[in-house]
């Protein structure tokens, strides 16, 4: 046995802490969302899915399925189109209003013309049952490969003419220094490291005041409307931050241009 590395010493208390803030990146852990009616199926995409590593969440119908995407935000969805309340299609239109994530479609509809409309509907991948787990499977490992990062471990998130630095706790718009209390800045830094997702009001509570405070949406109006307000931010015109009513707040990402 070697002698003590400089690794060890840290408390196993810190370590969790550590790892419940980097919740999101890597295979394991991945949440991944099934929306599907059929009980049966959803069982058995639950423990494919387990056995590799992922975190696994449920909806039977579409809309239990739209509200799963804001509540949950999951790493991947994967979607059956003929569904009790309204066609899986409608997820696939309505989530990406808002949110970039893979969704996979998993649907008995076999014909061309299904597949094409799924996908020009901002579907990521196709798959028809009967299915095979081991293919499905490597299609969540192809998609989840390629998603879009959350920009969570960058030292600078940039967005537009904003600037945010988390090491030097300094905010730049459009170049000039923007002061920022410290429990504005946690707000800002929260929505920009998801920018162009929505965050829920119970995530922002949860992170940014803690346990037991997921519920004081009030708090966060007030720092939302003190943030925007130093950022120069029209709430009836955003810029920067858009309130998506009843859910949360998304951080809006700049145009490529
Ligand atoms: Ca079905």
């Amino acid at each position: 046995m070697s002698g003590p590395t400089a690794i060890s010493g840290r408390s196993p208390r810190t370590t969790a802490n550590v790892r419940r803030r980097r919740a999101l990146p890597s295979a394991l852990g991945t949440r991944v969302l099934v929306v599907e009616d059929e009980l049966p199926i959803r069982q058995l995409l639950r423990r494919g899915l387990e056995a590799h590593g992922h975190q696994v969440f449920e909806a039977a119908d579409t809309a239990g399925g739209i509200a799963q995407c804001a509540e949950c935000d999951p790493d991947l969805v994967i979607l059956d189109l003929g569904l009790p309340d309204r066609d899986g299609r409608e997820l696939i239109a309505e989530v990406r209003v808002w949110s970039r994530v893979p969704i996979l479609v998993l649907s008995g509809r076999a014909a061309a013309s299904e597949k094409v409309s799924a996908l020009d509907l901002g579907g990521s991948d196709y798959v028809v049952k009967p299915f095979h787990m081991q293919e499905l499977l490597a299609r969540v490992r192809a998609l989840l490969r390629d998603r879009p990062r959350p920009r969570e471990d960058a030292a600078v998130h940039r967005v537009g003419a904003l600037e945010l630095d988390v090491a030097r706790h300094r905010v730049r718009l459009a170049g000039s220094a923007v002061k920022l209390s410290r429990k504005e800045f946690e707000l800002l830094r929260v929505l920009m490291m998801h920018a162009g997702r929505v965050v829920t009001h119970k995530q922002l509570l949860g992170e940014i005041w803690g346990r037991g405070h997921e519920n004081d949406v009030q708090y966060l109006r007030v720092y939302v409307a003190q943030l925007r307000h130093k950022l120069g931010d029209d709430p009836d015109r955003p810029r920067f931050i858009a309130n998506e009513q009843g859910v949360g707040y998304r951080f809006i990402e700049a145009d490529a241009g």
